[in-house]
């Protein structure tokens, strides 16, 4: 496995296998992986003739006050990760190396960012998008793999890649839980004992409204008090948002009809976690 921190040495190696005739996959991550990165990386490696791991805090998605700093970082425990997933090649830039000094550059879309995570984070969007639009041009590959966990970026990233004309495959993989029901987040790391024991709630809260809808309901506000309901019996949640929007184009609707997501951003004590349903 190889460890590169240079566009152009990552570039070339990724040029010169599709010269070959080979196919690349590419999963974007941040790092500190778990397994849900590690299902990404499987269905990658399952699909594709070379895989390719980018590992980067990008720090054009985080807010001022938000946790660039704290966010957990270990590429030797990430190496280790990949190279027992048979990770061809990791990417792992300084920041100088993707962000140079006369950097003026971004990109964005109208409607599918401004509610959910957009709303609460309004800079989040235009940095993952300007982000992988960069990793999609060092890594020309052909398919390229994003967790429903982060079900906005992934309508976005695919929304961009239809609109912009992009020659990639962009793959969605269902969500990892832990055990007991919690989605893995390298953020769990900053969960307290206590705070970790009741984070459960999110997945509770939303096991209770898929279990209303499979009973029939279909209207949106009453999903969404049930969901609102279930997280206020928790002492150390705080709602950031519970929201049940189209998942074509993240837009408030009123009816469960079409495809659907049913999603919530909570704080447990200081720390945000986001969880979802999507419905076909
Ligand atoms: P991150 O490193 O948090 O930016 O995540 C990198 C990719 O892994 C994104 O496409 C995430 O949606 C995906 N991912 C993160 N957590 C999970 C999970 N629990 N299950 C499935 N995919 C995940």
């Amino acid at each position: 496995m190889q460890i590169s921190g240079s566009i152009k040495e990552t570039r070339n190696q990724v040029k010169s296998w599709k010269e070959e005739g080979l196919k690349v996959g590419l999963v974007p991550t941040m790092g500190y992986l778990h397994e849900g990165h590690k299902s990404l990386i499987d269905r990658a490696r399952a699909e594709n003739d070379r895989v390719v791991v980018s590992i980067f805090v990008n720090p054009m998605q985080f807010g001022p006050g938000e946790d660039l700093e704290a966010y957990p970082r270990d590429l030797e425990r990430d190496s280790k990760i990949c190279e027992e997933g048979g990770v061809d090649l990791i990417f792992h830039p300084e920041v100088e190396e993707m962000y140079g000094p006369d950097f003026h550059g971004f990109v964005d879309m109208t409607v599918l960012p401004e509610k959910l995570c957009g709303a609460s984070r309004p800079v989040h969007f235009k940095g993952v998008q300007t982000v992988v639009t960069k990793l999609f041009h060092i890594i020309p590959a052909h398919r390229a793999y994003f967790g429903q966990k982060d079900a906005q970026q992934l309508a976005i990233i695919r929304r961009m890649v239809i609109d912009l004309d992009f020659d990639i495959e962009i793959i969605g993989c269902p969500i990892i839980r832990e055990t007991d029901g919690l989605a893995k987040s390298s953020r769990n790391t900053y969960l307290s004992e206590e705070e970790r024991k009741q984070a459960v709630i999110l997945n509770a809260s939303l096991e209770e409204a898929m279990k209303a809808i499979e009973e029939g309901e279909q209207d949106a506000a009453a999903i969404k008090a049930k969901i609102t309901e279930k997280l206020n019996t928790c002492p150390l949640a705080r709602i950031d948002y519970v929201e049940v929007v189209s998942f074509d184009n993240i837009q408030p609707i009123d009816k469960i009809e079409g495809a659907v997501l049913i999603a919530i951003a909570v704080y447990i004590g200081t720390t945000r976690l986001i969880d979802n349903r999507i419905i076909m």
